[in-house]
Formats: structure tokens, C-alpha cells, sequence
């Protein structure tokens, strides 16, 4: 007999050898009927294992959060089985989940075409509706081989061979089709239902190397109900309309051209977006305590060495030698015997030289530097994402060096910070994740206990819910990731405050305590925005070009309706710019309805439209994005208007 425990708590005794299903079929008929899978010890697995040692069991009911994973790795196996039905020459390799959905690549001469991926649905449906059961065998590696080897399937025989002797080999069957696979499987193909959708078809190379074969990736998306596929379809929808590099051009705010991959030419619209961002969160530093510093960017490899950066990052650095290059034709043009300089990929080791300067005491801590710092990193041509994903981006970064004692006092003040400026950028909706401890990790257990605890006391002190995320912090301390919820639901990891032991040990970093003994700082490395070009990019897509007023790049543009206008639309401009109003001014001979929609696509918030009426009387009529009407009022009245509107939330505040 085997002892089983319930997650309520009860004990109940079955006889060895028996199985999930068995265990909830006794329980009762319905629950049986929602059950696909079960979490035996706290892993997932599949309902039908076989229970051989006492345990804890949950059932995974199809409507689980838990169970979505499931369902998408299903509906992978039922792809791979739809393709090669309908293709039988196709050979499978592999079929991971990810984010929303799953993936597979199959090696075929002709690649995929989107126009294949509705009579893949169609099959896949049938697939489903079959209801074949999942069923998993344990095979010998050279049985496995041979099997996978007669159906064709190279890369099947490739990977067993990278399986370690000591692993089992699992294959999962559904009717006739097999895989090699760990699983675990829900029931039966049934149990994929039919929200699921696939979304595009993609290059791909074996093992993601580039001198391998090149495989065709087919993309779907898979939820446990059509309500949720619908919603996804519509975000995803949403978001292609709202995409920040389309945006960007529309509004012409910036450009990346090939000779300078993953680094942003901004142009003077999107600058001024930029500037005003900076321009805000300095004033939002200097209000908070904080010192603003200058750092360079090459900073010689014997610091990254000290740092720890050039032994785990360096494969993220751009390495420079520190030599004159050859100008001779012919001759290399760098020896390869100079110092190495890299180019930071993060400010944290220069900051310690500042604090470095001159003996610090306890009372000058915390000590918060601050700096808009401009990082490079190395990554890969096909990793870059328009703003999202560069290679030089500038941080809204800080370094709070402090006592061990001070951490919940700094965490409180920097969560106050940034709940502020989130809501002043329209966000309010703020996921706070806690990651504690991993395995490997510097310094004792007693400093971490003391860590997680302030961070967590500080987040709950001023009523803040949070998430912890077991072991998921950094080797050097724990940390807190913010994430933001934008307008069409997506998720943001913006702010963090990572607490570290580590670096101020290396880089040596001390001061003097009111015992005169030398101690260690803490260094919080903290940012809000995170990188600007990435928070942009996000404003864009979540106000889909239509900026907060003071963000916007022009706030107003004067339009004529007849050239006996322009003198007054002129005046008018002056006068905006005067009041420290982004205006221009647009006196083209062209139709005002044309003015206005070139405008709108802009996404210019104001249009103040000017013709000889207005010119006489001193008025303008204000057309504003997104609505169709227009009022007419005194331009003195407008321009006073818009004044207050401009004026970015926190100065509005210290007006008030
Ligand atoms: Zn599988
Ligand atoms: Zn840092």
C-alpha cells in the first residue's frame, strides 16, 4: 500500500501501482471528467503514471492556469501529426511551448507558406476530434533509433543521441503517431479543444546553427477557450496597429538604418520626446536626494576583470584595443597585442569609482548616484526589436550606496518614487515581483535573510502586494521587478532595485562607521524607466502615438484655410512659442481637410485652424486629435489653455 496525501490535507491509503486516473475516477465521475492532468510531489505529470511510492497528488483541471501549458505542448505533438498526415515526406524535429502558444519545425524541401496553415487547422481538427489517447512508452535507446531511422526521421536519431545514457527515453503515442518526448500529456487529443489558431510560418535553422539545415517553424497560438483565443487575437491585433516602429514613422520621430544595427538615429520629433522624458526624471532625481554623474563610456578591461563582468558579460561587450590604428595600406590595422578598453554594458563598476573618492563615513550614506547612463551591449543582429531590443541604450539608472539598515528605508522611498512617476505616465496597474535566493549565490545566509526581509517589509509597510519569485534573484542579492500593465493588457518589466553584497566587495568599496571600523556599503542598483529608448517605445504602443500632451513632440499646429491668413496664423505661432508651446505653423496651399489628416496621422493633438474669419476676429477654431468637432474661442483663451496643459505633471503639481 502507498500513502497519498490531498491537498486538503487528508491521508488515504491505495494499494501500490495504482494510478491518478484510478485515484479520481474514485473520487467522483465529474471531477474525473475535468481532470487532464495531475501534480504528483509538486510535478507536473501525466494522470495516467503509474503511483509506485507515498506522495502528494493535485489534480490539473482543463480550466487550471496550469493546465494551459499542456494544452499548447498538445497541440504541438497534433500539429507535428496533422503535417506529416497531410505531408508525409516531412520530417519532425522539435515542438517547444513559449509564450501564448508553441512553435514546431519540420525539415521540408518546400517551406511552409501561410496558405498551408488553414489546411493544417482544418486537419488538426480532426485530430482533435479522434480523441486518440496519449500514451507513453519507455524505449531502448537503439529500438528508439531504429524506429525514428525507418520512418525517416534523422533529426529524431539525432537527438537521442544527445539524450545522457542515465535518461530514460519517453515516447508518447497518440493512435498511430509518435514522439520523442519528457511530456507530460493531458488525455487524449481531445483534451487540445479547438482554440487554438496558427499565426505564421518562420525560417529556422537546425539547433539554431547556421551552417545546418534550414527548417520551416510554424507558429500557433493555443487557450482553453475560444473567449481567451479571441481576446488574444484581438490584442495581438491591437498591437500590430499599434507597433512603435510603424508609429515612429508615421510620426517620424526616429529611423535605424543597417550601418548602425540596434542603435536609434533620433530625429528632432522624437528627441523632444526623449529630452522632455530625461528632462523629467532629473527633476524627479534631484527632488529625491539623488546626485547626477558623468561616467565614461571605455573603461579598460582590468576594471571589467575586477567587476566580475568580463569573465560572465563579456560575450555582451563591444572590446575596442587601446591603440592608434595602421593607416598602412596592406598591414593589419590593429596589432592584437594592446590593452583591451570595452564599452560599458552597465554603469554599476564606474559608479563605485565615484563613491571611491575619498573616505566616506556613515554619514554620508545613503549616498544615491545617478546617471543617465549610455550602455552597450553586444547582442545579436536577429535579437534586435526596433526600440525595444538595442544595442546602445541609455538607463535612467542610480546606485544607492547604503547601510544594511537603511535598505527598507530606501526601498520604501524608491517605491514611492516610481509609483509616481508610473502614474504620471498613465500607469497604474503595477505587477511587484520579489526574487529571493538561488542556489548559487555570494555572501552568508543571515545577509540575505536580513535582504529578502527588508525588501519584503518595505513593499508591505506601505501596503503593496507582492509576488515572490522563488530563487529567481541574482547571484550577487535579491531583487524587485516592477512591471507595468499597458492599454491593451500586455505586460512591462520596467523598474527594478537589485540589492547587491558583491560588487562593492570587489571593487572594494568602504566606509568608515561611527565605531571607526571599515565597513562594507550595500549598492542597490535601481532604474524606473529602465532603458529610455525601450519606455519610449512602450508609450508609443500603449498610446499609440498619442502622447500625453507634454510628451508631445508638436503640441499645435497652426493651419490656414486661405493664404489671407498666414500673417495671422504666423503671429499666433509666435505667440504659442513664446508661452513655451511646441507650435508650427502650416500655411500650404492645400485643403484644410487634407492639412488636418496629414496632421492627425502625426498624431498632433491640437490643431489650431485659422482662416480669414479668425484672422479677424482673433480666434482660432481648435480641432483636437481624435474628436470631430471644433470650437471656436479667443486665441488669447487657447493659447492660455494650453499653457496649463502642456506643463509636464510634476511641475503642474509644485504650481498647484
Ligand atoms: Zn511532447
Ligand atoms: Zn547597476
Amino acid at each position: 500500500m502507498i500513502k497519498v496525501t490531498f491537498p486538503d490535507g487528508a491521508v488515504r491509503e491505495f494499494a501500490l501501482g495504482t494510478t491518478g486516473t484510478t485515484i479520481v475516477e474514485g473520487i467522483s465521475k465529474s471531477l474525473a471528467k475535468k481532470t487532464v492532468a495531475m501534480r504528483w510531489n509538486g510535478e507536473l505529470a501525466d494522470l495516467s503514471d503509474v503511483l509506485d511510492a507515498d506522495g502528494k497528488i493535485e489534480f490539473v483541471l482543463r480550466d487550471d492556469p496550469a493546465a494551459l501549458e499542456l494544452i499548447r505542448h498538445d497541440a504541438a505533438h497534433v500539429l507535428a501529426e496533422a503535417v506529416q498526415e497531410l505531408w508525409p515526406d516531412t520530417q519532425v524535429t522539435i515542438g517547444p511551448v513559449i509564450e501564448n502558444g508553441f512553435f514546431y519545425d519540420f525539415y521540408r524541401a518546400e517551406p511552409f507558406s501561410e496558405d498551408d496553415l488553414r489546411v493544417i487547422e482544418k486537419k488538426m481538427e480532426e485530430i482533435v476530434d479522434r480523441g486518440a489517447e496519449f500514451t507513453k512508452e519507455v524505449w531502448d535507446r537503439e529500438e528508439a533509433k531504429k524506429a525514428f531511422s525507418a520512418k525517416g526521421e534523422q533529426f529524431k536519431v539525432e537527438l537521442i543521441d544527445a539524450i545522457p545514457d542515465d535518461q530514460q527515453l519517453k515516447i508518447y503515442k497518440q493512435g498511430q503517431w509518435f514522439d520523442l518526448c519528457r511530456g507530460p500529456h493531458m488525455r487524449s487529443t481531445k483534451d487540445v479543444g479547438k482554440a487554438f489558431k496558427l499565426t505564421k510560418v518562420a525560417g529556422a535553422y537546425w539547433r539554431g546553427d547556421s551552417n545546418r539545415e534550414v527548417l520551416s517553424r510554424i507558429y500557433g497560438t493555443a487557450w482553453a477557450g475560444k473567449d481567451q483565443l479571441d481576446a488574444h487575437l484581438h490584442m495581438i491585433e491591437e498591437a500590430e496597429k499599434r507597433d512603435h516602429r510603424k508609429i515612429g514613422q508615421e510620426m517620424d520621430l526616429y529611423h535605424f538604418q543597417h550601418e548602425a544595427q540596434g542603435s536609434v538615429f533620433w530625429h528632432p520629433k522624437g528627441f523632444v520626446m526623449y529630452n522632455q522624458m530625461e528632462a523629467y526624471i532629473r527633476r524627479r532625481l534631484n527632488a529625491s536626494g539623488y546626485k547626477e554623474i558623468k561616467t565614461p563610456q571605455l573603461l579598460d578591461n582590468k576594471l571589467w576583470e575586477k567587476s566580475g563582468h568580463w569573465q560572465k558579460f563579456r560575450d555582451g561587450m563591444f572590446v575596442v584595443p587601446d591603440e592608434i590604428p595602421s593607416m598602412e595600406e596592406g598591414k593589419p590595422i590593429v596589432s592584437m597585442d594592446a590593452n583591451l578598453l570595452a564599452l560599458k554594458p552597465m554603469n554599476c563598476p564606474a559608479h563605485v569609482q565615484v563613491f571611491n573618492q575619498g573616505i566616506k563615513s556613515y554619514r554620508d550614506l545613503p549616498l544615491r548616484l545617478a546617471e543617465f547612463g549610455c550602455c552597450h551591449r553586444n547582442e545579436a543582429h536577429g535579437a534586435l526589436h526596433g526600440l525595444m531590443r538595442v544595442r546602445q541604450m541609455t538607463q535612467d539608472d542610480a546606485h544607492i550606496f547604503c547601510r544594511i539598515d537603511q535598505i527598507q528605508a530606501e526601498t520604501e522611498k524608491f517605491c514611492a518614487l516610481l509609483d509616481s512617476v508610473y502614474e504620471d505616465m498613465g500607469f497604474t496597474e503595477v505587477r511587484i515581483l520579489l526574487a529571493t535566493r538561488p542556489e548559487t549565490r555570494a555572501g552568508d545566509d543571515s545577509v540575505w535573510d536580513l535582504a529578502e526581509k527588508s525588501l519584503g517589509d518595505a513593499l508591505s509597510a506601505t501596503g503593496r502586494k507582492f509576488e515572490i519569485a522563488e530563487g529567481e534573484g541574482a547571484f550577487y542579492g535579491p531583487k524587485l521587478e516592477f512591471h507595468l500593465k499597458d492599454a491593451i493588457g500586455r505586460s512591462w518589466q520596467c523598474g527594478t532595485l537589485q540589492l547587491d553584497f558583491v560588487m562593492p566587495e570587489r571593487l572594494d568599496a568602504s566606509y568608515v562607521a561611527e565605531d571607526g571600523s571599515r565597513q562594507r556599503p550595500v549598492m542597490l542598483h535601481r532604474a524606473i524607466l529602465g532603458s529610455l529608448e525601450r519606455f519610449l517605445g512602450m508609450m508609443i504602443e500603449s498610446y499609440a502615438g498619442r502622447m500625453p500632451l507634454w510628451l508631445a513632440p508638436v503640441q499645435v499646429v497652426v493651419a490656414t484655410i486661405v493664404s489671407d491668413a498666414d500673417d495671422y496664423a504666423q503671429e499666433v505661432v509666435a505667440d504659442l512659442r513664446a508661452k513655451g508651446i511646441r507650435a508650427e505653423v502650416d500655411t500650404r496651399n492645400e485643403s484644410i481637410n487634407y492639412k488636418v489628416r496629414e496632421h492627425s496621422v502625426g498624431r498632433v493633438p491640437f490643431i489650431f485652424v485659422a482662416g480669414r474669419r479668425e484672422a479677424e476676429e482673433k480666434t482660432v477654431s481648435i480641432r483636437q486629435l481624435g474628436s470631430q468637432g471644433q470650437t471656436v474661442k479667443p486665441v488669447d483663451e487657447a493659447i492660455g489653455e494650453l499653457v496649463r496643459d502642456v506643463t509636464p505633471p510634476d511641475l503642474k503639481r509644485k504650481a498647484a
